[in-house]
């Protein structure tokens, strides 16, 4: 159940609407936006009790919800989310395309690796400075100096940011350099760093977790919206399966099931998902067919040297053909780039 307060509902009228759904036993998720505020109720069946309030002064609406994500679900919001940042839209008619190194390596690195992606018509720049890596011996990124080179990249070139941020104490200082937080795929169900990132306020894109269900994705998605901050984005990022020569399997179909069930933004990572640099591009004019409102991609000025997932990263020039195509794409699916 959510209540809708007026445009011109006044403090003291939420507060006597919360005090209200309170003596139910009932817990409130209120959600201050610039014009309305909404009031997300829960506490399983019992909801209904609210339906009585409807004449309170300041409601606007009380409207049932059965989705069990209740406020990235459709139901609770019919039109799709569109997410700006720093000049360029993800959700809206115009297709996302994130591009950039797996880990930020260095300075000249980052820099060529922007340059040569801005120019091929990337939007927003990727690059790991925190990396979520199976083993403790792996590289794990340059962590502030990298953030630091993000900044500077984003500087020259003027392509907004995201990073990768994985424990929860480190959200303040990520999102004092990147427009966009990243949640990995191995942290998706990391509750401490999901609420850190809803405080946070920042943009966020959240990524599938590799055993999880589009559902728990979403209620993962719920964690960062009750804290007030609705700019998410998900991502499909390949799901375990018992396929061995791609990394992950690619659920394609979770793009329009996500679609169907949330207004909520989707991106496709083609790159985790295969593992494969011959299989990024087909898979990523494939999302973009399917429906995904962007794509992100790893790109490598020398992938043979990269320090972190060399096999699925890009080649410059291999980016800059692969987006050739995606326009193509774009096109036919009535879609801008
Ligand atoms: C990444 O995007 O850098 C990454 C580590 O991906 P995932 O969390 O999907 O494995
Ligand atoms: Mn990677």
């Amino acid at each position: 159940m959510i209540i809708v307060m007026g445009a011109g509902a006044t403090e003291q009228e939420v507060e006597n609407v919360i005090d209200k759904v309170h003596s139910f036993g009932l817990r409130t998720h209120p959600i201050y936006g610039v014009q309305k505020t909404v009031i997300g109720i829960v506490g399983d069946d019992k909801t209904r009790v609210v339906e009585n309030m409807q004449g309170m002064p300041g409601i606007e609406d009380i409207i049932p919800i059965l989705q069990p994500y209740k406020f990235a679900g459709r139901e609770a919001h019919p039109d799709n989310t569109v997410i700006e940042v720093g000049g360029v839209e993800i959700g809206s008619k115009a297709i996302a395309v994130i591009a950039g190194p797996c880990a930020v390596e260095s300075e000249e690195q980052l820099l060529a690796i922007a340059r040569g992606v801005r120019d091929s018509g990337a939007q927003i720049l990727r690059g790991g400075a925190f990396k979520p890596r199976t083993s403790p011996y792996s590289f794990q990124g340059l962590g502030e100096d990298g953030l630091k080179f993000l900044a500077e990249a984003r500087e020259e070139t003027g392509l907004p940011v995201i990073t990768e941020v994985t424990d929860p104490r480190n959200v303040e200082m990520v999102c004092q350099y990147a427009d966009i937080v990243q949640v990995g795929a191995r942290n998706m169900q990391n509750f401490a760093l999901l609420t850190e990132v809803g405080k946070s306020g920042h943009p966020v894109m959240l990524k599938r977790g590799p055993s999880s269900t589009v559902k728990d994705l979403l209620l993962a998605a719920e964690y960062v919206i009750i804290e007030g901050n609705r700019d998410i984005i998900l991502c499909e990022r390949g799901i375990s399966t018992f396929e061995t020569y791609t990394r992950n399997t690619l659920d394609l179909s979770a793009v329009p099931v996500i679609k169907h069930l949330s207004h909520l933004p989707v991106i496709v990572d083609p790159a985790h998902a295969t593992g494969r640099n011959h299989l990024v591009e087909p898979m990523a004019l494939a999302a973009i067919a399917a429906g995904a409102d962007g794509i992100m991609v790893e790109v490598h000025n020398n992938p043979d040297a990269a320090l972190c997932d060399g096999p699925q990263s890009l080649t410059l020039s291999q980016f800059d053909s692969m987006m050739e195509k995606l326009r193509s794409i774009a096109r036919i699916v009535d879609r801008s780039l």
